[in-house]
């Protein structure tokens, strides 16, 4: 079922992906080598209960086996879902950072691919392209429009460089809670629903070196390249009115 939001409720969407973009800011500068995503992950449930709001990952999903952070960090083949570890950020990684937050029960969700130091030239332009085919699938979110538009614009672009698109997960409608329907493809599969004002939706490529095939590790949360190889995505929260299409989170690239 479609939740359709009302301006009033968009606000409120607005203020809780304002005040997500503000704690990603400050965290990019953070995400570098010897790092561990613990500590980042630490910092960012410290950052969201200061600004009066709820890590919205946190908890989430199945009773016995609920997300334990307030980040999802995915580093190079992981493309999403990575859980908050002892691991370190090491020189040249490619850092999938995702967070949502919870703030008077509106809901935001964003996620952004960092670079640390020199990637190397085919880690760089892979990240590039995975945030051009975020901009390309957001310019295809217009009302009156069939929604696997999106996934067209995404996968068009990210093919025309011979790269692959993850299929197995997908965007998703969110305001009221994190993840809700429409489901979001980056490949058009499934309902085509046409777009009309007052949708919600998180738009999220998953782009890959290989062929886009995904497997889901033994912890039944983070999500790796089947082939093992490099990954990036971008996403942004963004708010359909009949007239217009707004990034209700911030751009950081
Ligand atoms: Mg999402």
């Amino acid at each position: 079922m479609l939740r359709l939001k009302n301006e009033k409720q968009i606000n409120g969407i607005r203020e809780s992906c304002k005040a997500l973009s503000a704690m990603l800011r400050e965290i990019i500068p953070l995400v570098k080598s010897g790092v561990e995503t613990i500590e980042l992950d630490r910092w960012a449930q410290n950052w969201i209960k200061k600004a009066g709001g709820k890590p919205a990952f946190l908890g989430y999903g199945p009773k016995n086996n609920p997300f334990p952070g307030a980040l999802c960090i995915s580093i190079n083949n992981e493309v999403i879902h990575g859980i908050p570890s002892r691991r370190k950020i090491a020189e040249g990684d490619l850092v999938s950072v995702d967070s949502g937050i919870d703030l008077g029960g509106f809901i935001s969700d964003q996620a952004v691919t960092v670079e640390i130091g020199k990637t190397g030239e085919a880690a760089h332009r892979l990240n590039q392209v995975t945030r051009e085919c975020l901009y390309k699938g957001i310019a295809a979110a217009r009302a009156g429009d069939r929604l696997l538009q999106i996934a067209r614009a995404v996968e068009s672009h990210a093919k025309s460089f011979g790269y692959g698109v993850v299929h197995q997960f997908c965007g998703h409608g969110v305001g009221f809670s994190i993840h809700e329907d429409p489901a979001v493809p980056n490949t058009p599969h499934g309902p085509n629903p046409r777009m009309t004002g007052g949708l919600v939706i998180a738009i999220e490529p998953m782009i890959t070196m290989g062929d886009g095939d995904v497997e889901v590790l033994e912890d039944d949360w983070t999500v790796v390249t089947a082939d093992g190889r490099l990954s990036a995505h971008w996403e942004h929260t963004v708010a359909i009115f009949q007239d217009h299409t707004e990034i209700l989170t911030d751009r950081l690239d």
